[in-house]
């Protein structure tokens, strides 16, 4: 049986073309799959008898189950390991904010960047999520969001779950496509932010595509030395390979690029980086976001204190540099990605 979820209506006419139906077929199934929550063929009660029997004996409709959940203690936070037919499992989040609800995807099971704060890493790459797999984390959220009130549904999206989307750069934008169709998502590409370690190569390509996602880079050091020890992909894509092209696909894309921050106590908090960072990014078309660390204790690597954090937010504001601090969510669901995944692992 072919899998149908996944693809967009113009794909399921294409596929459907030899039934010699009318075009509309396609984007009706699509609707029902992407919008009205339909898991299988019989429901799509506007398409005829004989076709839905036809369609359930040769399509699959192949969505996401949810094996665990997590929820902060204030409700905002909510963390889901959400498996697929081979057993995989991935972890996506809901973060209620001010703004609307938005929602972290993973389009790795596993990475194998082998950041060292990062527990998604740990046990390695199991494998790249198809498109499809990717789009049912979001779809399971909307769904669920859709159930809790009329009119409710994901406003923004971060791909920033584990794995690194630009190594699964195909099934990726095929996904961000997916998002923006009509009758899948109808989100806006504004509105979604792709959060990548710096490959370079597909940074310049993903600035080609014509899809004006955000773009936020890990850059987490402001010198070759300390980023190759946090983040090893950094010895393949130096960091100032890395931030011309974060430059040029802020040039290109007319969007701000923001690069991620995550402070650690007494290793990239110091006086002496938050000067480099200046240096690196003044004049650019780039903010900041400060993220505290979630503490690895195995790595002795932990959060600095309340007054290093706003010390180092500050000087880079006096310096110029926009610069967000993120507001801690959901610590008590252990937030970090890979955690929960982790857990069901072992
Ligand atoms: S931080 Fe992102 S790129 Fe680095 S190991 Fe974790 S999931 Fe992979």
């Amino acid at each position: 049986m072919k899998n149908l979820f996944g693809m967009g209506a113009g794909e399921i006419t294409a596929e459907l073309l030899q039934w010699n139906l009318p075009g509309y077929r396609g984007k009706q199934i699509a609707e029902w799959m992407y919008q009205k929550g339909a898991m299988s063929f019989a429901e799509m009660t506007n398409l005829p008898e004989k076709l839905r029997g036809a369609l359930s004996k040769e399509y699959e409709i192949l969505r996401a189950d949810c094996r665990d959940s997590q929820f902060s203690a204030d409700g905002k936070t909510a963390k889901f390991l959400l498996g697929f037919s081979d057993g995989t499992a991935v972890e996506t989040v809901l973060m209620r904010q001010s703004y609307g609800n938005s929602i972290c995807v993973s389009t790795q099971a596993g990475c194998n960047m082998g950041c060292v704060f990062c527990a998604s890493t740990l046990h390695g790459m199991a494998r790249n999520l198809l498109a499809g797999e990717i789009l049912a984390q979001a779809i399971h959220i909307q769904e669920m969001l859709r159930r809790e009130a009329a009119g409710q549904k994901v406003d923004t999206m971060v791909i920033m779950g584990s794995g690194e989307p630009l190594m699964n750069y195909e099934n990726v934008v095929r996904f961000l496509r997916l998002c923006h169709a009509d009758d899948v998502m109808g989100m806006g590409y504004r509105n979604m932010t792709i959060s990548t370690s710096g490959i370079v190569p597909n940074i310049y390509r993903l600035m080609e595509e014509g899809i004006p996602v955000s773009l936020s880079i890990s850059l987490h050091a402001p010198d070759d030395a300390l980023r190759s020890r946090l983040m090893p992909i950094n010895r393949k894509y130096p960091l100032a390979d890395v931030i011309k092209a974060g430059t040029a696909y802020g040039e290109k894309t007319g969007r701000r690029v923001t690069y991620e921050y995550i402070l650690i106590d007494h290793v990239n908090d110091g006086e002496e980086q938050a000067e480099e960072l200046v240096a690196l990014l003044r004049g650019k078309l780039a903010s900041v976001n400060l993220i505290p660390i979630n503490p690895v204790v195995e790595r002795n690597l932990n959060r600095p204190s309340k007054q290093r954090v706003e010390w180092f937010e500050k000087y880079l504001f006096a310096h110029h540099i926009p610069v967000t601090l993120r507001r801690e969510m959901g610590a008590d669901i252990q937030a970090a990605c890979g955690q929960l995944r982790n857990k069901n692992m072992t």
